[in-house]
């Protein structure tokens, strides 16, 4: 059974749809995301859920009662923020034993739970410490042991990593999934960050003014996004308009102003007229400098403009003859290598015809 059911939930704030007939349920011991751009509701959707914002219509559901009547302080829910929200003049054991000792448990309960959240968390060396004497990383780590040691049903994440640099929050979103797989508990974590969202969680709510545009597994979100708005806030993508001319059960064929016949998958359903969008990964356009790629039926001359170095691969910016311009992406496995190709260098960009989307909105 669902954890957690969100029914029909809105939320206005005067004009404004914060947000706008949600549902989804989340399953017991699953990592689930909220992600989307800045204002797109997932705050105030995780806010009311902890109870602290109540929703204009709808429902929350929480192992199948309703939440409506049940104050925040009630709830078997807990929320890290991205601010910590720890007692600075209070040690690291102290914080984190402070919700048991205000829920005056026993004191042989208080330490053995103290510890075990501490040990979670690889804090057990710093119980004693205040949280100025702590990194960032840890300081969070204090959070959620905090949060771990009410043994919540739910534990609420709000851009947990938000306020850390790039190397910690890689090493921390590593913890969090260890964290999660070994407590257990269930995850509902906001984040804007769509690679923090692919690599953390078992399923996403992509989100977009107030809706749910997506509901699905990372990688699916990744290789069938429903629409432009998710294929082009997850990952990079190429998006060219296009109408589909010819519609089989193995293939469809698609004219793109500028680049003529390109051949996509099949869609269910699609007929010839139909207006939308091929939507092609980088990491799907093979580059190379000779036609070797002519095996591939979508094959097209044009002209290196620029690239973009990212360490582990290269991203090209191509000028098709007819004047599209595509990414293609390669990996620069050589040591020391920084491109294969340099600005107004001949190339060919080929895709295999099962690689690309047609996206109908
Ligand atoms: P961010 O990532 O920037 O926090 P978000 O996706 O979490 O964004 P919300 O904080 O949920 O977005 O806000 C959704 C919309 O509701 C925004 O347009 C915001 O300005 C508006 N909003 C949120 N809280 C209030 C409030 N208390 N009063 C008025 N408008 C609000």
């Amino acid at each position: 059974m669902a954890i957690l059911e969100i029914r029909n939930v809105s939320r206005r704030y005067a004009d404004l749809s914060a947000v706008d007939e949600v549902s989804f349920s989340v399953e017991a011991g699953e990592f689930f995301t909220l992600l989307g751009p800045s204002g797109c509701g997932k705050t105030t959707l995780l806010r009311m859920i902890a109870g602290f914002e109540a929703p204009d219509a709808g429902q929350i559901l929480l192992d199948g009662v309703d939440l409506a009547d049940t104050p925040p302080e009630k709830r078997p829910v807990h929320t890290v923020f991205q601010s910590y929200a720890l007692f600075p003049h209070m040690t690291v054991w102290d914080n984190i034993a402070f919700p048991l000792k205000m829920a005056k448990k026993p004191q042989e309960e208080i330490r053995r739970r103290a510890q075990e959240a501490l040990e979670q968390v690889h804090l057990a060396d710093k119980s004693s410490h205040f949280p100025h004497e702590l990194s960032g990383g840890q300081k969070q780590r204090v959070a959620l042991a905090r949060g771990l040691v009410n043994q919540p049903r739910l534990l609420l994440l709000d851009e947990p990593l938000g306020a850390l640099d790039a190397k910690l929050r890689e090493e921390m979103r590593g913890e969090l999934i260890d964290l999660q797989r070994e407590v257990g508990v269930t995850f509902v974590f906001v984040t804007h960050s769509q690679q923090e969202a692919l690599a953390l969680s078992h399923r996403i709510a992509v989100m977009n003014r107030g809706r749910v545009e997506q509901l699905d597994e990372p990688s699916r979100l990744y290789g069938y996004p429903a629409n432009r708005f998710v294929a082009d806030f997850i990952g990079d993508i190429n998006l060219m308009e296009a109408e589909v001319t010819e519609a089989s059960h193995s293939h469809l064929k698609l004219r793109v102003p500028g680049l003529g016949e390109v051949m996509a998958p099949p869609l269910p359903d699609a007929k010839a007229g139909e207006k939308g969008a091929l939507a092609l990964r980088p990491e799907q356009a093979r580059i190379s400098a000779h036609a070797q790629t002519a095996e591939l039926k979508n094959h097209f001359h044009g002209t290196v403009r620029g690239f973009l170095y990212l360490g582990d691969v290269t991203v090209y910016t191509v000028e098709l003859d007819n004047g599209v311009s595509m990414d293609a992406l390669l990996a620069n496995s050589a040591p020391g290598r920084a491109k294969f190709f340099d600005i107004g260098d001949d190339v060919f960009i080929a895709w295999r015809h099962d690689a690309g989307l047609f996206l109908r909105e």
